[in-house]
């Protein structure tokens, strides 16, 4: 098959796009370098630096294509508190240029990369699909207005569409900012350089953490999967991890004991997350395999950042 994946040089991008390749399809990846970099790609993988607001870029690209994965964001749901334009027109405005033109091009089925972030608050867990999205960031806005532009441009013009809410993942070549990183990253280079792990509020929120491996599996099955059209499908690992117990998993897989400091007037987020998987393993087969302390010193082994 041919696939186009937006966001390809970034963590799940990479990820996903060598494992398409690895499998003998042939892959193209469109990413603006804002935040990925292209050095982990295979060389099998068809690599173009641009925007995904570029649509002669896009129609070019698309010629040809089985199936898109749209994955091209911004992710960073701290940033987008500061700039919520820019987060707009890229994860709102970028979506709906690669719907205009697949349509334009005529392709058949789009996977997109949502959130979990989408649920918001939530009285009870785990998170099921049908609950009512309530978003707290212009990020989690902007995955949901893309997963509605999704699916009404996708029915409007024969495009089946799947949206794929992805709850917190990580794995090697996680991307790490300087200002606000994702926490398990954070937490490993903290633990190696001997620093200290700061943990916003009293740590008892919790998150379901996704190992990369198990992310991809999900939407490589997605590219395939009958009765998929329209259909939102969590991805998670199906377990609740306190910030304290992911701080504790990552003391048992660096092996060393990382002071850890709490922060009780940062804002810790929402309280609770665990993702229902009832739908993803009835529509995908899923079933994640990796469990936090193997992910975590699997992260270790592969990413050259945490070498020791
Ligand atoms: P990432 O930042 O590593 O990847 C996003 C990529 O998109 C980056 O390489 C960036 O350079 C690229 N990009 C940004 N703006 C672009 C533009 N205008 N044109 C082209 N490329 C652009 O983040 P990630 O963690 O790999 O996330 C990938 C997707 O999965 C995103 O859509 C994100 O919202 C979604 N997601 C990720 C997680 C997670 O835990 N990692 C969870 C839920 C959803």
């Amino acid at each position: 098959m041919i696939f186009l994946i937006t966001g390809a040089a970034g963590f799940l991008g990479t990820a996903l796009a060598n494992a398409l390749a690895r499998e003998g399809h042939q892959v193209r990846g469109l990413d603006d370098l804002s935040a990925g970099n292209p050095d982990g790609l295979s060389p099998a993988v068809h690599f173009v630096r641009g925007d995904v607001n570029d649509r002669p870029r896009l129609w070019s690209l698309l010629q040809g294509v089985d199936v898109v994965y749209h994955l091209a964001a911004r992710v960073s749901v701290q940033e987008s508190i500061l700039y919520p334009r820019e987060y707009n027109a890229v994860n709102v405005g970028g979506t709906v240029s690669l719907m205009e033109a697949m349509r334009d091009v005529g392709i058949r089925r789009v996977v997109l990369a949502s959130s979990g972030a989408v649920y918001g608050e939530q009285q009870v867990q785990p998170l099921h699909e049908e609950m009512r999205p309530r978003p707290r960031s212009p990020y989690a806005v902007s995955k949901l207005a893309a997963e509605h532009y999704i699916c009404t441009i996708g029915d409007l013009w024969g495009i089946e569409s799947a949206i794929l809410r992805i709850f917190n993942a990580y794995g090697p070549r996680q991307n790490l900012p300087p200002t606000h990183p994702p926490v398990v990253p954070h937490f490993l280079r903290q633990t190696l350089k001997g620093g200290s792990l700061v943990v916003h509020g009293d740590g008892r929120q919790t998150r379901d953490y996704v190992y990369v491996d198990d992310v991809v599996r999900a939407l490589v099955a997605a590219a395939t999967a009958p009765n998929l059209n329209g259909q939102v499908i969590n991805v998670g690992s199906g377990r609740e991890t306190s910030v304290r117990d992911l701080a504790a998993a990552v003391a048992q897989a660096t092996g060393l004991t990382p002071d850890v400091i709490y922060s009780p007037r940062a804002s810790a987020g929402v309280a609770r997350m665990r993702a229902d998987l009832t739908r993803a393993r009835a529509l995908l087969g899923y079933a994640p395999r990796v469990d936090l302390v193997d992910g975590l010193r699997l992260t270790l082994k592969r990413d050259p950042r945490f070498s020791r």
